[in-house]
């Protein structure tokens, strides 16, 4: 469908009653249009990966051209008024029509339109945020345009039998590309966000590194960090939105490295790989947990019940009673029972010859029992302090072939490595090409060599609590 095209409702077709009213309806499809910029810059129904390229109800595509001259047409220039405002706190749609000046009954009439179509989410009318236009010809309420998201708007004409049409309207994005770069002074996520990043390009940096970098521990003031993400713009050059990640760097006192989103054409799966061809993904998560301190590490201790010197073969992470668990990597569940001192305890096999092992957790992740297969990041229980504990905690052990090792300075296996494969390795020297251009375009001097592999440095430097 042309972006020029308006589906509209098949009862919508009949024939006008009159030409003027014809022509007063298309004024204010026009009025409307005009407001919300340039006709042009308005796609109507019919974009991919919408509800509305399915549903739309037997839609009988109408040029918009057509109705333009029509409306041009129309001798009589009704009165067209227009205001607007933002739903505030505690507010109904319907409130905020009233309160813009549509009357309580027409502004109903109208909103009842969208009963059962599915064409605004009821969870996305945020006070501040969602915003509605009213139009009133003759002191009469004649349509109605409510925006719930950035790209989308919903309008609501009255039609010439006096019964209301509802339709999706979709601004025409253009993508672009923003580039954040900066000194982390209290926080990865305060110095983005306060530079036009969004929670979700957070997020996605945080799991990025998840597997290389306790965030807790590892970050430091001083520490830089950059994110190239996409972005998208609406006619007026607002920035309505942010997409992917392109690429996230890290160059801190811990680590120093950068990853390029990408999508091996073979797989299809989105990963991050650094300059290399790494991915990183890892083996095994660095951190079982989320916000956990460690408050013990592997190594040799006087145990604080016991009393005796003897070594410690976990790593101790203290968090609240409930804190979810994840398994650390693939693998089977070897067992999920009590045991002992450990109280309730989860052993994980995973290949390669590496056991992973959770203690003193509350309680075990609904029908989790031995003989389970898990996957990397799925809960397998929460926190507690069962067994010889003190109060709670994770208590985490890694085993390589029956031995404890350290899990904070192990060396892991890794993920992919796109250089055992040529082609796609040229597929993703040409994607690094193209994202380093970018950055360059956004100010960024390239330095990736200098962002080397993981320096890992720091593990076990502090020293275990008693
Ligand atoms: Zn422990």
């Amino acid at each position: 469908m042309s972006p020029i095209e308006t589906p509209e409702p098949a009862n919508d077709a009949a024939p006008a009653k009159g030409r003027l009213s014809q022509g007063i309806k298309s004024l204010i499809v026009l009025a409307v249009l005009g407001s919300a910029s340039a006709v042009a810059g308005l796609v109507m129904a019919g974009r991919t990966n919408t509800p509305f390229s399915e549903t739309a109800e037997a839609a009988i595509p109408v040029p918009l051209a057509a109705r333009l001259v029509t409306a041009w047409d129309a001798v009589e220039m009704p009165v067209v008024e227009r205001s607007e405002g933002k739903l505030e706190r505690n507010e109904t749609l319907t409130g905020l029509l009233t309160r813009i000046g549509a009357p309580m009954r027409e502004a109903n009439a109208a909103l009842h339109t969208l009963n059962g179509k599915d064409l605004i989410d009821s969870r996305r009318l945020l006070p501040g945020k969602t915003s509605a236009e009213a139009w009133f010809e003759d002191g009469a309420l004649t349509a109605v345009s409510v925006r719930a998201d950035a790209d989308r708007s919903v309008l609501i004409t009255r039609k010439s039998d006096n019964t209301w049409t509802a339709l999706p309207l979709y601004a025409k994005l253009t993508p672009g590309y923003m580039r954040v770069e900066a000194e982390i002074e209290s926080s990865i996520y305060s110095a983005a966000l306060a530079r036009g990043a969004e929670d979700q390009q957070v997020a996605d940096f945080a799991s990025a590194f998840a597997y290389d970098i306790d965030f807790q521990r590892e970050i430091h003031p001083g520490d830089r960090f950059e994110i190239l993400f996409e972005t998208y713009y609406d006619e007026r050059g607002n920035r309505v939105r942010n997409g992917d990640i392109l690429y996230a760097a890290l160059n801190g006192k811990a680590m120093q490295r950068g990853f390029y989103r990408f999508t091996p054409s073979d797989d299809g799966i989105a990963d991050y790989y650094d300059q290399n061809g790494e991915s990183a993904t890892k083996f095994l998560m660095k951190t079982p947990i989320n916000g956990a301190r460690i408050s013990s590490n592997f190594g040799n201790r006087r145990h604080p019940i016991s009393g005796y010197t003897r070594l410690h073969k976990g790593t101790d992470f203290a968090a609240p009673t409930g804190t979810a668990i994840y398994a650390a990597g693939n693998g089977t569940v070897q067992r999920a029972s009590w045991n002992g001192g450990y109280g309730n305890y989860i052993k994980i096999k995973h290949s390669k010859g590496y056991e992973t092992a959770y203690a003193h957790l509350s309680r075990y992740a609904k029908g989790l029992k031995s003989g389970q297969k898990v996957k990397q990041g799925q809960v397998i229980g929460y926190v507690g302090s069962t067994g010889a504990s003190t109060g709670p905690h994770l208590h985490y052990e890694v085993y390589v072939n029956g031995k404890p090792v350290n899990a904070m300075s192990l060396k892991l296996p890794t993920g992919r490595k796109l250089v055992e494969d040529a082609p796609i390795m040229e597929e993703f020297k040409t994607h690094k090409a193209m994202v380093d251009a970018l950055r360059a375009a956004e100010g960024a001097q390239i330095a990736t060599a200098a962002l080397t592999v993981s320096a890992a440095s720091g593990e076990a430097a502090a020293p275990p609590t008693p």
